[in-house]
């Protein structure tokens, strides 16, 4: 089913009357939900218009607009509303009384009303909200509010206005060309719209029907090779979980020129962004992140802590799980490209040796627990919070403890049991039951019930708490140890760091080294590295310098503006980390090591081939 709809010129002009007047058709048909017209009438100033039509009911209602949706931010969307009217059926206005700064009362609305208010929107990017002459994308929560007391009510939703030749994609159930309906708000904002001239691919795979939404420029991508890299991200991953949990999927992607790279995840979608170039170089950049945006299908919006249910848009929704929801999710990243073939031993062993050196290299792994970094997510936003003595990242470090998770699970059931197992277990019997788990006391749960071993000290030291990772011990039974190689590194002289799809952030500057005494500043974004827009490739441009290239960085803060700035690099001794194999590596490390980066439990003969000696993982 292709559920990309053009409005013909016709249906456009008559809309346009019908906006203005009452109830339009949608909601004539079904008086009794709430619906929502969006009008897309002001792409030049980024303006939306929206209605919302009320049904008779009570004689007072409140609407609430998200403060946050999608990051784990408190964004205040509010901030963008330039007023909200309110008109009874007949045309009367109604009064309207702002209750706090994202709430709204609006009385007299007993017969049915017309709420009215205006947004601008001019943010791109998949966690976001745009509207301008090139297409519009909407992360839904960011522009529609919801009555408080009908939230879990069925909605209508309909745009108007819509350019030219501009098609919709959604994966919203459709009933007509620009109707949409949805069983409830939650469902609503869970579903990006794209609209606009998009390219689209549609493929059918294990069984699912899958749209491919490109917006970007042709010369930037090809969407064969796209959709060929996608079948095998998709079959690889439904025959981990082996489940399906969804008739058609639909991927929406941009490949902006400027800063890009970010996914964000929802039940039956995603929207991603990668930068152009990035995506000229190779299709990595692209089966990463959607490799970890398609599991989040099952890890968080199926598989999902109570923590976050039922959604508080009003304020932050604190989780202790985003080690396991994020993190974990990272773990089944590499696995679904293991999978599919589009890893190889080598490269994945690399990346692992990589993130050991990061969560290492920060301080802050022996203060903060991956639970109060998961707490913390709403503090990513603060430029202080990303230095490497105040925080760690739960994506580092819950993908590394799914890592050992998995080992640990083989090591406690001699290979006859693995994180996919650990996964399936929690599907079945949270997803498929209708039951949020608990939290790490979930995922724990999930793991001894699989394995029958006892892990509360794997939970207590490493996930709880901040004991060092002891990885050999881990790692021995795949017949791997963990070395530590200095070397000598160019050191620009500060770190930054991203916030999802934001800019990139100077987090810290070395006292007293040439960035600073070019005038470098913490807080400082990165608008241009080497005369290119800064981007998720903005790391690995900087760590291929060498010790006296001259470093251009065209910076922006509130206090300085925009400012260009150049100083000569200089470089430091640096500790990274590698996984190397053991001197003698047993042909039963070796078995469980081919299981292992198969993702898979061993199969009956090659776990009898012998069990003693080897990992003592705990
Ligand atoms: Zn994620």
């Amino acid at each position: 089913m292709n559920l990309s709809f053009r409005l013909s010129r016709t249906l456009r002009l008559a809309l346009c009357v019908a906006s203005l007047a009452l109830p339009s058709k949608s909601i004539a048909q079904s008086p009794a939900s709430v619906a929502y017209e969006v009008s897309l009438s002001s792409p030049e100033q980024h303006l939306v218009e929206v209605q919302i039509f009320l049904p008779a009911g009570a004689a007072q209602r409140e609407l609430q607009l998200p403060v946050w949706n999608a990051l784990y931010q408190v964004r205040d969307f509010s901030q963008f509303v330039n007023w909200v009217r309110a008109k009874d059926r007949s045309g009367h206005p109604l009064s309207v009384r702002e209750l706090d700064k994202s709430r709204w009362q609006i009385s007299g609305v007993e017969g049915g009303a017309i709420v009215e208010y205006q947004i601008y929107v001019d943010s791109p990017g998949p966690f976001n909200a745009q509207l301008n002459t090139h297409h519009a994308f909407f992360n839904l929560a960011q522009i529609l509010m919801y009555p408080v007391d009908a939230r879990s009510a069925p909605l209508n939703l309909r745009f108007s206005h819509i350019p030219e030749g501009w098609h919709i994609a959604t994966p919203l159930a459709s009933s007509s060309g620009d109707e949409f309906s949805a069983a409830n708000y939650d469902r609503l904002v869970d579903s990006p719209v794209e609209i606009g001239n998009f390219q689209e691919s549609d493929f059918d795979e294990s069984g699912g029907h899958f749209r491919v939404i490109v917006d970007a420029d042709s010369a930037d991508y090809d969407m064969a090779k796209i959709v060929a890299a996608l079948h095998k991200i998709v079959a690889a991953a439904a025959s981990w979980m082996n489940d399906r949990p969804f008739d058609t999927y639909t991927f929406i992607y941009h490949f902006p020129r400027g800063p890009a790279g970010g996914g964000m995840e929802h039940a039956f979608s995603t929207a991603i962004d990668v930068n152009a170039d990035a995506m000229k170089q190779s299709l990595r950049a692209l089966t990463g992140v959607t490799a970890h945006e398609f599991f989040h299908l099952w890890n968080v919006k199926r598989i999902r802590p109570q923590t976050l249910e039922p959604i508080d848009y009003t304020k932050e929704n604190y989780t202790r799980a985003l080690w396991f929801s994020e993190g974990v999710t990272s773990t089944a990243e590499g696995a679904i490209q293991l999978r599919a073939g589009l890893l190889d031993e080598k490269q994945y062993l690399y990346r692992l040796g990589e993130q050991i050196t990061e969560l290492e290299r920060r301080p802050a792994h022996l203060t903060q627990s991956a639970e109060e970094s998961s707490l913390d997510a709403w503090l990513e936003g603060e430029g202080y919070y990303h230095r490497p003595d105040r925080s760690i990242s739960y994506y580092n470090k819950g993908e590394l403890l799914g890592v050992m998770l998995d080992l640990a699970v083989r090591d406690a059931s001699h290979g006859q049991e693995s994180l996919r197992e650990v996964l399936q277990w929690m599907n079945a019997n949270y997803a498929k039951k209708g039951r949020f788990f608990n939290d790490s006391a979930g995922v724990r749960a999930a793991a001894e019930a699989v394995s029958h071993a006892d892990l509360a000290s794997f939970f207590k030291n490493y996930v709880a708490g901040t004991e060092e990772i002891p990885w050999d011990d881990f790692f021995r039974s795949v017949g791997l140890r963990v070395e530590a190689v200095p070397n000598t590194v160019t050191d620009a002289g500060f770190t930054a760091s991203r916030n999802f799809d934001g800019p990139m952030s100077v987090g810290v500057v070395t006292s007293g080294s040439a960035a600073e005494n070019a005038g470098l500043q913490v807080g400082d974004t990165i608008v241009e590295l080497q005369g290119r827009a800064a981007g998720r490739e903005s790391r690995e441009e900087l760590a291929g310098l060498n010790p006296g290239d001259t470093v251009t960085v065209k910076v922006q803060s509130r206090r300085a503006g925009e400012r260009e700035l150049k100083w000569k690099v200089g470089s430091r001794q640096e500790i990274s980390y590698e996984l190397k194999d053991l001197d003698q590596v047993t042909a039963q490390q070796q078995a469980r090591r081919v299981a292992w980066l198969k993702g898979e439990a061993q199969s009956a003969t090659d776990r009898t081939s012998g069990t003693a000696g080897t990992g003592t993982a705990k």
